[in-house]
């Protein structure tokens, strides 16, 4: 997301830490203790400029949210979002998303959205993307057993690169959507993106994948071998 650089931005995230969490290695294993309570923690990598993790925050008060974004000029307009709404499940991260284990240890997460991440299209720059298997193994050791990824693009070669390495990592594809605007999906909540990509008239593609422990893991890979 290229956006104007606001000078500003740093300083004001310092100043709101009940919305910007300034020191997440310190919350590692405890962030129960950030929320003040025992409800799941959902996380977004890519946050942007945080429409969709404030609209998830209000729709489902019961899930404790946390939005992961590396530019400060981008989070920025997040938290201006919750200095709004006032939401006391919604936490902001000013970090890089390669760094998570440094602030989540295993079982911390149930569920990681990526939603319109960069696509990194050339073939050298694969390793970029938060598709690739050095972040879905980086997930599988924040998330509980079982845990879920929920994607979302425009963008049709990263969806299909995506599917390829969710399936090859052997994780389960519990749901996929080839169009999701005129899928039967109702609990959308649009992103940023997401919103300026429809209007253009482009389709929208989104998938629900779970880890699966290393029984599950081995039978789905022998099943797709002997495909
Ligand atoms: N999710 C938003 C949306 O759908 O409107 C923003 C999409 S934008 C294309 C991708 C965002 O991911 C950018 O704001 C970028 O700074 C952020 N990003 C990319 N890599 C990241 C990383 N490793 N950690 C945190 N944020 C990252």
């Amino acid at each position: 997301m290229r956006l104007r650089h606001k000078p500003w931005a740093k300083e004001k995230l310092m100043q709101y830490p009940q919305y910007v969490i300034q020191n997440p290695e310190e919350k590692k294993g405890k962030w129960r203790n950030v929320f003040n309570n025992e409800n799941p923690i959902h996380i977004e990598v890519g946050t942007g400029k945080g429409q969709f993790i404030v609209g998830m925050g209000k729709a489902n008060p019961d899930v404790n949210y946390i939005g992961i974004e590396l530019q400060d000029s981008v989070i920025v307009s997040a938290l201006d979002q919750l200095i709004e709404e006032e939401l006391p499940n919604v936490k902001l991260l000013n970090f890089d998303g390669e760094n998570l284990k440094n602030y989540f240890e295993k079982g911390d997460v149930e569920r990681i959205y990526l939603n319109f991440s960069d696509p990194w299209p050339k073939n050298r720059h694969e390793k970029r993307r938060l598709t690739f298997k050095s972040f879905l193994k980086l997930y599988e050791d924040i998330l509980i057993n079982g845990g879920e990824i929920h994607f979302k693009t425009d963008n049709q070669g990263l969806f299909e690169y995506s599917l390829k390495s969710f399936s090859e990592y052997g994780l389960l594809l519990k749901y996929v959507s080839l169009d999701l605007h005129k899928s039967d999906f109702l609990d959308n909540i649009m992103t940023e993106y997401e919103e300026k990509f429809s209007a253009r008239g482009q389709r929208i593609y989104r998938c629900e994948v779970q880890y699966q422990n290393s029984i599950q893991k081995t039978e789905v890979l022998n099943e797709r071998m002997s495909e």
